[in-house]
């Protein structure tokens, strides 16, 4: 565990889609499915990102949005940038057996380790990858070399299946039984994979966003009912999110406004 920024090397760096690209640190960090780093760009900010590789060098996979993430697509492999972490709770595996893993856009980022971890059990897992178009589809090849049972829908019908991620895993809730469902993605998404999964009765694990400062629990930006998602998830299970009406529908803003889900997915900094 990293407490402060250090700096770490940039590697390399690899165009997944249009949008989507990954950057290879040469800096060790141990982390499990699901923990993210905070990256520091001096003079700029610093923001989180789940981890995509770890060990003896990690990765990072992001999504060009606002000022940090244009920031960090001029750089180059060569360049510096601060990192402290791992943080947050993680995925958990244990006394799964049976495994189904629901990806949305970038949520995919997020997913990749897991879905590598339960290749590595030998837990049966089917995987369902959605994204708008077949060229932000995000780590399909990837995720293809860890399970025989992938599933992808492109809101245009680009690949695949067309449609949304919950009409393959009604499908799947109808026929198999799993002894839980790994999501991450468009929390819109997450909250009908929630709501599928209490009607099947699966359990659940989703991996949330909120606006996030510290990461360690102490400026409280990130609450999300009485939870603070960068100390008690990213992860959540089932019970934790039956009990918390902020899931799906609100969030703090960075000026710490509280306002619907969508709004705080649209909103960038100007
Ligand atoms: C635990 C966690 C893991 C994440 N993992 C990834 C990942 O693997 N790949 C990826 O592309 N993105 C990830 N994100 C989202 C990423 O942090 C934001 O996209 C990024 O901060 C946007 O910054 P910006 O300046 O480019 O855009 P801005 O214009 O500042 O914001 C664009 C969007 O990002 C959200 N955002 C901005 N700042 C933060 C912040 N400090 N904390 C949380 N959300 C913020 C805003 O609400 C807005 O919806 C993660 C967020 C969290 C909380």
């Amino acid at each position: 565990m990293t407490e402060t920024p250090e700096t770490a090397t940039i590697k390399k760096i690899s165009q997944e889609t249009p949008s989507i690209r990954s950057f290879r640190l040469d800096f060790p960090m141990q982390a499990k499915p699901g923990q993210f780093a905070m990256l520091w760009l001096p003079g700029i900010d610093e923001k989180p990102f789940t981890l995509t590789a770890e060990g003896k060098e990690c990765a990072v996979t992001v999504q060009e949005k606002g000022k940090f993430t244009k920031a960090l697509f001029k750089l180059k492999e060569g360049d510096k940038i601060g990192i402290r972490g791992p943080y947050g709770n993680g995925f958990s595996t244990s006394r799964v057996k049976k495994a189904c893993i629901v990806a949305g856009g970038c949520g995919a980022a997020p997913i990749l380790l897991l879905a590598e971890e339960l290749q590595k059990q030998g837990i049966k897992t089917a995987i369902i990858n959605g994204a708008r178009t077949e060229k932000e589809c995000l780590f399909a090849e990837r995720l293809r070399k860890t399970t025989h049972d992938l599933y992808i829908t492109t809101d245009d019908g680009s690949l695949e299946e067309q449609g949304f991620v919950t009409a393959p895993l009604q499908r799947l809730l109808e026929k198999e039984k799993f002894d839980c469902v790994f999501g991450c993605g468009p929390e819109a998404m997450l909250k009908k994979v929630f709501e599928l999964c209490e009607k099947y009765k699966v359990p659940c694990q989703l991996n949330l966003e909120r606006y996030m400062r510290c990461a360690t629990g102490i400026c409280g930006s990130c609450v999300l009912g009485k939870w603070l998602v960068c100390k008690d998830g990213p992860v959540f299970n089932s019970k934790q999110l039956r009990e918390t009406e902020e899931f799906g529908s609100k969030a703090l803003l960075k000026c710490g406004k509280d306002v619907p889900i969508k709004e705080f997915a649209e909103w960038r900094q100007q």
